[in-house]
């Protein structure tokens, strides 16, 4: 049997995965330099696109991409350039912010729950159910205990849904330190991507230690086998792209969706 080519990627279930030892530049393993890897990932998006379609058609499965990131990470970009050409109507794509005054009156897997994908759909999120245990953690927007109880209950939730046939890929883009800083300080000089920045972001990176326990003790405790994580070296955008294009094709060939049959009697039917 071929060797599976995310497994570089996964963490493990139970495993003492230490973020500081992954490099976010790392790149050597990718199918060449920066124009044969985007030739590469032209070649895998083609492949996605094809089964979307047949996992729309079929319409009996779903997939669930999750997309966590520090600030300036890539996610959008990520998901902008790994689903450009896939049919719209198949995909949902939510973006989690801070929570509304009616979000917070209810539990914290309410909103994500209700944006889970029904079948034949790809749903990403652009932030998550994460966020409960990572950006309140680091502020202490909830006592330590009830963060604590969030990992049992984000397993339970996974697990029901994959339970009911949606397939969970989670993808934690790594950047580094030095890499924010150029990011943010790109977002300051250039007018397209004033939008972009917030003050906040600087009060945010004097946390970036909190930030990485925080994303280190999530992906620890709920990277399981049925809603794995996958820890994407993400300095180098054309890597990080190619990175998601390959597991996201895999889980989906791993799905393998068909085009269903045609209806009794309709096999012979000629239109004159
Ligand atoms: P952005 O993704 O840059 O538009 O920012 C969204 C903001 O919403 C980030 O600062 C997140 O940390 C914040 N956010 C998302 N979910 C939550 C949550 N559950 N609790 C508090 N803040 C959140
Ligand atoms: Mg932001």
């Amino acid at each position: 049997m071929p060797s599976d080519p995310t497994a570089r990627w996964r963490v493990p279930e139970g495993a003492r995965l230490t973020l500081a030892k992954i490099d976010p530049r790392a790149a050597d393993d990718a199918p060449g330099d920066k124009a044969a890897t985007k030739a590469a990932s032209d070649t895998l998006r083609a492949e996605l696109v094809e089964l979307q379609a047949r996992l729309y058609a079929e319409s009996r499965q779903s997939l669930l991409v999750v997309l966590q990131a520090m600030d300036t990470g890539g996610k959008d970009g990520a998901i902008r350039n790994v689903f450009s050409g896939v049919n719209p109507q198949g995909v949902t794509v939510t973006s989690f912010k801070r929570p509304t005054e009616e979000e917070l009156a209810h539990d914290f897997l309410w909103r994500v729950h209700r944006a889970a994908p029904e079948q034949g759909r790809i749903a990403v999120f652009n932030r998550s159910h994460y966020e409960d245990v990572l950006v309140v953690k680091v502020h202490g927007l909830a006592p330590p205990e009830v963060i604590q109880g969030r990992y049992e209950h984000i397993r339970g939730f996974e697990a029901s849904l994959a339970a009911a046939g949606t397939r969970i890929v989670k993808l934690y883009l790594h950047i580094s330190e030095e890499e924010q800083a150029a990011r943010l300080q790109s977002r300051l000089d250039d007018p397209a991507k004033h939008w972009k920045f917030e003050a906040g972001d600087l009060e945010e990176r004097k946390r970036w230690p909190d930030y990485q326990q925080a994303f280190q003790d999530a992906l620890r405790a709920t990277s399981t086998a049925r809603a794995p994580w996958y820890v994407i070296p993400a300095d180098r955008k054309w890597y990080r792209d190619w990175a998601v294009l390959t597991i996201l094709t895999r889980a989906l060939r791993d799905m393998d969706p068909r085009f269903p049959p045609p209806a009794d009697g309709l096999e012979d039917v000629v239109i004159r």
